[in-house]
């Protein structure tokens, strides 16, 4: 469910999603780390214990969305940049997408960016709601989209326009 060039299938990826939409109306962390890999910084980074990966740390993390208020700490926390932040805006018809970003120069708020897919397939520019760049993020900007809701699902980071 991995194609040739390391890139996460429709059917993988769906797998991380909540079951149902519904769950979404309210901000979720989506965990895309799909290698057993001896890391954890998701799990120890949690506030509200949502993410388990438990004794062995090779294990893939599992996320409770019932416990996660989607505070986004686990999404920079993450070395791999694996997690995002995803919530749909039904009555807007938006989706609030929130997308961990170490390059620079960083996005600035109210500007536009470019929003691809997980092969890098360009899918929609996006107003840039809002960069969360603290000290304690180890370099690790959060950026705050806001696109169709159609890309909920396939939307994978964002690209600077130069
Ligand atoms: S978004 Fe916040 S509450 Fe949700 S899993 Fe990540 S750190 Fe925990
Ligand atoms: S911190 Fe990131 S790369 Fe490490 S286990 Fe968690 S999701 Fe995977």
């Amino acid at each position: 469910m991995i194609d040739k060039n390391g890139v996460a299938l429709r059917e993988l990826f769906m797998k991380e999603f909540p079951p149902t939409e519904k769950t979404l109306e309210k901000p979720k962390a989506i965990i895309e780390c799909y290698k057993e890999i001896p890391c954890n910084p998701c799990e120890t980074s949690c506030p509200f214990d949502a993410i388990e990966i438990g004794e062995d740390i090779n294990k893939r993390p599992e996320i409770d969305f019932e416990k996660c208020t989607g505070c986004g700490i686990c999404a920079y926390s993450c070395p791999g940049l694996a997690i995002s932040i995803r919530e749909i805006d039904k009555e807007a018809k938006k989706a609030q997408l929130k997308f961990p970003y170490e390059f620079t120069p960083r996005p600035k708020q109210g500007h536009y960016v470019n929003v691809v897919d997980r092969s890098g397939e360009f899918l929609s520019e996006a107003k840039v709601i809002k960069v969360i760049d603290r000290p304690r993020q180890n370099k690790t900007a959060l950026v705050h989209v806001e696109v169709d809701e159609q890309y909920l699902y396939d939307a994978a980071t964002i690209e600077v326009i130069r």
